[in-house]
């Protein structure tokens, strides 16, 4: 059986590459490498979810917090930050995307490299609220970077009935969705996107979204509309 490190952001991505690979002859391991999700509660939540699936199918999941360079997620996130610095205002599928994708995809390539494992993929290129023109960008440039031997595999993942397979395994499996990409940046502009789109429509005493948390859930289908 082929084997693919498949990069995994989240369950809810993962889950339809991941069926679709133990059908067509491919056992994926999976690499949950993700210092930009923020706040760490939400960075534990994707990942435990994550970990739930993969062990229902027996697959090894390599966590970055297992790595001998761990310390805190304090300290994992904060140097994500510090790679993007500048670029805290550039709206979704911007250079500061590209970036993101281009820190989590190197160490992907590294750690396929590491494990012996000649093809590496990523989950993002699953979902629509990505561009997959930089995937394909970051996944390339990032093999390069290890000197070869490992390749990309820069499919498009959202094909093939894979987007409607992972609404089916979301709800099957009860997988916790997320609010928004990942970052502190994009909960901040999900939510402007929700304020922009509440003041266009008639909600004036609609007093569920003055509370924090009845923005964020607004939020949430504000993004989830747009996957
Ligand atoms: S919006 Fe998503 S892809 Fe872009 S920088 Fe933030 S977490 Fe990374």
């Amino acid at each position: 059986m082929k084997e693919v490190l498949l990069h995994c952001c989240c369950a809810p991505c993962s889950s339809a590459i991941i069926e679709w690979m133990m059908a067509n002859g491919t056992r994926p391991t999976l690499y949950f490498c993700n210092p930009n999700i923020y706040p760490e509660q939400e960075y534990l939540i994707r990942k435990q979810e994550l970990l739930r699936y993969a062990s229902q199918l027996s697959l090894r999941v390599i966590d970055d917090e297992s790595m001998p360079s761990w310390t805190s997620w304090s300290a994992y996130h904060a140097s994500w930050l510090s790679a993007v610095r500048g670029m805290e205002d550039e709206s979704e599928r911007g250079p500061r995307c590209l970036l993101c994708f281009k820190l989590r995809l190197l160490s992907a390539a590294r750690m396929a490299q590491r494990e012996g494992i000649k093809v590496f993929t990523t989950t993002l290129a699953s979902s629509r609220w990505k561009s997959i023109v930089q995937i394909a960008e970051a996944g390339e440039w990032a093999a390069q970077q290890v000197g070869g031997g490992v390749m990309f595999d820069a499919r498009n993942w959202r094909k093939g009935g894979l987007q409607q397979r992972r609404n089916e395994l979301l709800k099957e499996n009860g997988f916790y969705n997320q609010l928004y990409c990942g970052c502190e940046f994009s909960l901040r502009q999900t939510e402007q996107r929700m304020t922009q789109r509440d003041a266009t429509q008639v909600v004036a005493t609609d007093t569920e979204h003055t509370t924090t948390e009845g923005t964020k859930l607004a939020a949430t289908e504000c993004y989830r509309e747009s996957k």
